[in-house]
């Protein structure tokens, strides 16, 4: 197992256009953790040990932890696993949690990389989204976790806001580049079924950007980063070099991880597990030592569209050979003779042997890979 995944499933306040597993009671925070901790030393002892390269606190929002909390979770994790010298230690945070004092206590539990979700410095995109903190936290934030000691700071972004102009979306371009970031992850709003989002798109009260602007969003992105040093490795995440995802390289390349917590998943290489998305339901079935997660085998075509929908998101692409080898003949034919009218036009290019779509066309990709498939 080379990646480990913790969900952190509690949020001071519930964003308007995010689908993710949360709770916005944090009242069960403390029974959670000691659940988590059980999960670990249950799936511990039924897994191999192998060194472990990548932690990844995500959320729901991990910041909400206190310092008592994290000292719990690392203790449980050092004690079942061994990572690797340098392994990436990831927290997602939000602005609004990031005094000194809590920066200074996660470089010391041994995080060395930060996640802070930003999405916009204009206040009325973070009213809209009802996201809990405000533009000056956010780049007050950022500057406090270097000044703390993180060498390695991600933000997210969002583009596509409705309302937000091409003027406004660069200025938070420009804002992002001169802050010290070493990776930008920027992703184009989505109306996630079951959102406050969605239902005001229904009800017509929340209009989608139109697709040229999103397009003309997405362009912007691809000249403004480049430009200062940000590799364009994937479809949403941008890297000054040496500064890439390692967990997420690792979803990317098809390599093992464990998720634990509710809604995680995990995958052997073979085998694809999800704990249950209830907090009731996890929690119940982690006290009754079974009943929180679910396992499938998964057969050639579904570890082929696996490695398509991983691979196609990155600008090094899908390798032919490795199809080949590993989901046979008949798949590589299909790869083969679906991905040449692609090649023609120029939306999928060779780079290396492998196949990739071109950086340009990525917003296509869902289209792409429906007709992969
Ligand atoms: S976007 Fe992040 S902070 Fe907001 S509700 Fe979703 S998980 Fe929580």
């Amino acid at each position: 197992m080379q990646g480990i995944y913790l969900h952190i499933p509690f949020c001071r306040q519930a964003c308007r256009y995010c689908d993710f597993f949360f709770s916005v009671s944090l009242r069960y925070v403390d029974d959670y953790v000691e659940n988590l901790i059980r999960e670990i030393e249950l799936i511990a002892g039924q897994r191999r040990r192998t060194e472990v390269e990548t932690l990844y606190l995500g959320g729901g929002t991990p910041s909400v932890l206190s310092d008592q909390h994290l000292e719990k979770i690392v203790e449980a994790v050092h004690k079942h696993y061994t990572f690797r010298e340098g392994a990436e230690w990831t927290i997602e945070c939000n602005p609004d949690d990031l005094s000194p004092v809590y920066l200074k206590q996660l470089r010391n539990k041994g995080f060395n990389r930060i996640s802070i979700g930003i999405q916009s410095f204009h206040e009325k995109d973070l009213e809209l989204m009802r996201r809990s903190h405000t533009s000056i936290q956010a780049e007050q934030s950022v500057r406090d976790a270097a000044a703390g000691g993180f060498e390695n700071i991600t933000m997210d972004l969002i583009y596509g806001i409705p309302g937000q102009s091409l003027r406004e979306w660069e200025d938070n371009i420009e804002k992002a580049l001169a802050l010290p970031v070493s990776h930008i992850s920027a992703y184009h709003l989505t109306f996630e079924p079951g959102t406050v989002f969605d239902h005001w798109r229904k009800k017509g009260r929340l209009l989608p950007v139109h697709e040229e602007e999103s397009v003309s969003q997405f362009r912007l992105l691809r000249e403004r980063l480049p430009d200062r040093g940000f590799d364009h490795y994937e479809i949403s995440n941008f890297a000054l070099q040496g500064n890439m995802s390692a967990h997420n390289l690792l979803y990317w390349s098809g390599k093992s991880y464990t998720g634990f917590g509710p809604s995680a998943h995990s995958y052997d290489g073979t085998d694809r597990s999800w704990n249950v998305s209830s907090l009731k339901k996890y929690m119940e079935g982690i006290s009754a030592g079974a009943g929180f997660n679910e396992t499938e085998i998964l057969s050639h075509q579904e570890r082929y569209h696996d490695y398509l929908i991983t691979s196609l998101r990155t600008r090094w692409g899908a390798d032919p050979e490795f199809i080949s080898q590993q989901f046979g003949d008949e798949i590589f034919r299909h790869f083969d003779m679906e991905s040449k009218p692609f090649l023609e036009e120029g939306t999928l290019w060779t780079i290396d042997g492998k196949v990739a779509i071109h950086p340009d066309r990525w917003l296509l990709t869902d289209h792409i890979l429906r007709e992969l498939f």
